[in-house]
């Protein structure tokens, strides 16, 4: 008999999962028998999506029970399980090894995030599924496959949204240790940021800027350097905050990653500590990419609606991601920027902003963040993916029983 818990809600509660448990197989056996005895399945992991990416109108399965390995050979590290970055950075660290990026917070799985597309800053650096160099997915009828680089389905499989099934085990390449450094800055003019937003963002190894779209007070450049240089801040203005730092609106509580000193990656790349919770807590979040070669009138677009949303709206972030080859990346073939939304917690107040600021995009081709809120329909997002007819090829071949598919995915993929 396998065990199950409560589906309950996603972790900022907005989204209550329909399915009303979920499964939690203890070893390989169970899951392969979950998954061939089920009509409709789909994964949760550590739950950080604003949306029902991960609900089922079936079963829903967790891989919480079952055994994780972290493995380091060479410069790749395979990931069996549900292992969060929180759990995987320090293994990494005591061997010597990094990653190339981490997002705002090291508490998601390694799996949902790079299911979805999830990434830090900086222009050189490709989001967390662009690191993948394999990926191991038991299908519909139970059965593993590898599929890694050099399979032509790997531009399916490494940034997936579930589609093509339960992910066991991911590879990642890593690199020699690094330490950043981190300090967030006030006084940066946003006059300055906007005329050359590329020369603020290409500062430091990753960079981000913090914006109410208004208040000067709230602006904040907040940069993350691997070689100490951090004057080209301050020669735009920039003040280091110390410890009184405030984004935005958020609730100012102890979260942060410490400033003003060299740390290893995995303590300064997130802004939240794991220990802590992130962010404000109470929230929504919504993003969008847009070619970073627009980034300029892509941010003077979302500056005029700006007061549309501004009683919704907690915090913006900024950020850059550097192209990448995988199919329904937000970065498939082109350098992106970032616009990030912490909302408060208000969903219908949040759907009703939503469509202002999509339709200020739309003339950049922007696409959602797949695990965060958007209302612009799926053939909507469909036109905004080159690749889109291909992996729908891929999805066919892996699920031809439509085991994965949930409302999400067919709003997303079409018929
Ligand atoms: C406070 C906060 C801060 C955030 N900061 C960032 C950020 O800095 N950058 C960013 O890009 N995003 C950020 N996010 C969004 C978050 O990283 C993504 O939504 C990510 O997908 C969350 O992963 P999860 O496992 O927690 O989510 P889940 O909802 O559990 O899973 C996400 C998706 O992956 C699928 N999935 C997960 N595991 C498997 C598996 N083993 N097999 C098959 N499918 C699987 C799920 O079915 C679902 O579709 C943030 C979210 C929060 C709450």
């Amino acid at each position: 008999m396998i065990d199950t818990r409560a589906a309950g809600t996603t972790w900022s509660g907005n989204h209550r999962y329909r399915a009303p448990e979920v499964l939690l197989p203890a070893d390989a056996d169970e899951l392969a028998e979950v998954v061939a005895s089920a009509d409709l399945l789909r994964v949760q992991a550590t739950r950080h999506t604003f949306n029902d990416i991960a609900d089922s109108e079936g079963t829903l399965v967790s891989l919480e029970r079952m055994p994780t390995r972290i493995a380091i050979d060479g410069d790749r590290v395979r990931v069996e399980g549900l292992v969060t970055f929180a759990e995987l950075a320090p293994v990494l660290e005591a061997e010597g090894r990094a990653l190339h990026n981490l997002g705002s917070l090291p508490h998601i799985s390694v799996t949902g995030a790079t299911a979805t597309g999830t990434h830090g800053s900086g222009v050189t650096n490709g989001n967390l599924s662009s690191a993948l160099t394999a990926v191991e997915i038991v299908d519909a009828d139970g059965t593993t496959h590898r599929i890694d680089h050099d399979d032509p389905r790997f531009p399916a499989a490494a940034l997936s949204l579930g589609a093509l099934g339960v992910i066991t085990a991911v590879e990642l390449r890593t690199e020699p240790t690094y330490a950043v450094t981190q300090q967030a800055y006030t006084g940066v003019a946003w006059d300055d940021i906007a005329a050359d937003p590329i020369a603020v963002l290409g500062g430091a190894r990753s960079v981000s800027i913090f914006t109410t779209w208004g208040d000067p007070a709230h602006d904040l450049v907040w940069a993350k350097s691997d070689t100490g240089t951090t004057g080209w801040v301050e020669e735009l203005g920039g003040r280091p905050v110390g410890d009184d730092i405030h984004l935005g609106r958020i609730r100012t509580v102890d979260n942060t990653t410490p400033r003003g000193s060299s740390g290893p990656w995995h303590t300064r790349l997130p802004h939240f500590r794991a220990d802590a919770l992130p962010s404000d807590g109470d929230e929504i979040q919504s993003e969008y990419f847009v070619p970073l070669a627009h980034a300029a009138e892509a941010l003077a677009a979302v500056r005029a609606v700006a007061p549309s949303f501004d009683a919704q709206l907690l915090v913006t972030e900024l950020r850059t991601v550097a192209a990448d080859e995988l199919w329904l990346s937000p970065a498939y073939r082109r350098d992106v920027l970032a616009i990030h939304f912490t909302w408060r917690n208000d969903t219908d107040g949040v759907l009703s902003v939503l469509p202002h600021i999509e339709a200020a995009l739309a003339p950049f081709d922007a696409r959602p963040h797949w695990g965060k809120a958007y209302t612009m329909p799926g053939d909507r997002v469909r036109a905004t993916l080159p690749r889109a007819q291909e992996f729908k090829d891929v999805v066919r071949q892996a699920d031809p029983r439509g085991v994965f598919r949930n409302t999400y995915l067919r709003g997303v993929l079409g018929p």
